[in-house]
C-alpha cells in the first residue's frame, strides 16, 4: 500500500518515473495547471528532462537517489510500467505511488495479466503458460495454430514475440524470444484493433474517452481514429471492459485497454489483448481533439482534484512519426490543421516513436 495521499494544491511538486515521451506530455499538462514536476529516470538527456522544474538522472535501484525524489514531491506516477516492483515498493513507504504498485506486478507479466482479465469474466484470445521449450507443443495442442508466442516480461512494440504457423518449429520460435518465461496465444484474424483510454480517480469516478481504432505496422502503432468505426454495441462493451478493469484494480489514474474486435456471425466479439497501467500512444488524439487530455485527467486524478467529462470537438487522427519519418515534419507544419508534436529524442533510430501528428476535422 501506498502513503496516505493528500489532495494536492497547485503548485504541488509531481514526482515522475520515466523520462519518455509520455512523461514529458504528463509534465506539459502538469504545468498548465499550475504544478510543478521532478522526473527521475536513468537515461541521460530523455524527452521529459527539457520541460521539468528537476531532473534526477539515476538508477531505479539507487536507494539514495529514490529518497531524495521522494523528498522533494508530494505525489509520484510513473510513465512506464516497467518501473521494478522493489522502487515503488521503495517510494511507495515514503510518498502517495499512484497507480497503486500492486497494479504494476499484474501488468509487468503477460501471464498473470491474462488470468487477471479472465477472472474478471473478460474474454482474451485463448492462451497458455509455457515456462519451459519442453511445455511449448502441449501449449500449441492447447491454444491452436497460428499462434503467437510472447515473452511474459518487458515485450512491447512487438518486441519479445514470434508466429508460429503450423509446420514452423516451436523450437526456432522458442529461440527467437530468447527461452524466457513466455505465453502462447491464439493468433485472432481480428476485423479491427480498438483501445479504451479510461481515467478514474480517487472516488471511483471514471470517465472515457471515446473508443479508438488503431492501426499496427510492424507491430507498432502508427494510426489512431476516433471514433472507432465500430457499431454502438461494440463500442458499449469495450467502454464497459475498460471500467470493469479499472475498478477491479480500485485503479487511481489513466489506463488503457487494448482490443481485438471480431466479426462472430451476424455480431462482434471483443478480446482483451492488453491493458497498459498509464497514459497511452492511442490516447495522443485527446491533446489536440479535445477539451481535456489524457495526460491532464491523469494528472487531475494523481492529485485527487475531479475529472474532466471530455468533450471532443471532432473526428481525430493521430499519426506516429517513427524513425526517419520524423524528417518530414516540415511538411505537416505547412499542413493545414496539422496540429504536430515533436519528443525532443536526439537519435534517430528505426522503430523509435519521435513525433506525432493529430488533425481534427470538426463535426458537421
Ligand atoms: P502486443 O505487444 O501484445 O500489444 O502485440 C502487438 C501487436 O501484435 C498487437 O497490437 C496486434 O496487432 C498483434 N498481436 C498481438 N497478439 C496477437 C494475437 N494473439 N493475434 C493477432 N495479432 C496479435
Amino acid at each position: 500500500m501506498s502513503a496516505p495521499f493528500v489532495r494536492a494544491e497547485p503548485d504541488a511538486t509531481i514526482g515522475i518515473l520515466g523520462g519518455g515521451q509520455l512523461g514529458r506530455m504528463l509534465a506539459l499538462a502538469a504545468a498548465r495547471l499550475g504544478f510543478k514536476c521532478h522526473v527521475l529516470c536513468p537515461e541521460r538527456g530523455s524527452p521529459a528532462f527539457d520541460v521539468v522544474r528537476r531532473v534526477t538522472e539515476a538508477d531505479y535501484g539507487d536507494k539514495a537517489a529514490l529518497d531524495r525524489f521522494a523528498d522533494d514531491v508530494d505525489v509520484i506516477t510513473y510513465e512506464f510500467e516497467n518501473v521494478p516492483a522493489e522502487t515503488a515498493t521503495f517510494l511507495a513507504a515514503r510518498k502517495p505511488v499512484l497507480p497503486d504498485p500492486q497494479v504494476l506486478a499484474i501488468t509487468q507479466d503477460r501471464l498473470a495479466e491474462k488470468d487477471f482479465i479472465v477472472s474478471l469474466d473478460i474474454a482474451t484470445a485463448p492462451y497458455a503458460g509455457v515456462a519451459a521449450e519442453a511445455e511449448l507443443a502441449s501449449a500449441l495442442a492447447t491454444v491452436g495454430v497460428p499462434a503467437v508466442l510472447k515473452t511474459r516480461r518487458f515485450g512491447y512494440d512487438g518486441k519479445g514475440q514470434a508466429a508460429l504457423r503450423a509446420g514452423d518449429s516451436p523450437a526456432m520460435a522458442w529461440r527467437a524470444v530468447g527461452g524466457q518465461p513466455s505465453i502462447v496465444e491464439a493468433f485472432i484474424t481480428f476485423e479491427r484493433e480498438i483501445s479504451v483510454v479510461a481515467a478514474r480517480s480517487h472516488d471511483g469516478r471514471i470517465a472515457c474517452f471515446d473508443v479508438t481504432e488503431n492501426e499496427h505496422r510492424n507491430h507498432i502503432l502508427k494510426v489512431s481514429r476516433a471514433p472507432a468505426d465500430v457499431t454502438p454495441a461494440v463500442a458499449a462493451e469495450a467502454r464497459r471492459i475498460a471500467e470493469r478493469i479499472a475498478q477491479a484494480f480500485d485503479y487511481v489514474g489513466v489506463l488503457a485497454v487494448e482490443m481485438f474486435v471480431v466479426r462472430d456471425g451476424a455480431g462482434h466479439t471483443v478480446l482483451v489483448n492488453e491493458i497498459a497501467p498509464r497514459v497511452h500512444n492511442s490516447g495522443h488524439w485527446t491533446i489536440d481533439g479535445c477539451s481535456v487530455s489524457q495526460f491532464e485527467q491523469h494528472i487531475r486524478a494523481v492529485v485527487g482534484w475531479p475529472l474532466a467529462e471530455p468533450v471532443c470537438y471532432g473526428r481525430a487522427e493521430m499519426i506516429n512519426l517513427i524513425g526517419d519519418e520524423v524528417f518530414g515534419y516540415r511538411q505537416w507544419l505547412e499542413t493545414p490543421g496539422a496540429c504536430v508534436h515533436l519528443y525532443g529524442k536526439q537519435a534517430i533510430r528505426a522503430g523509435r516513436k519521435m513525433g506525432h501528428v493529430t488533425r481534427v476535422f470538426p463535426r458537421g
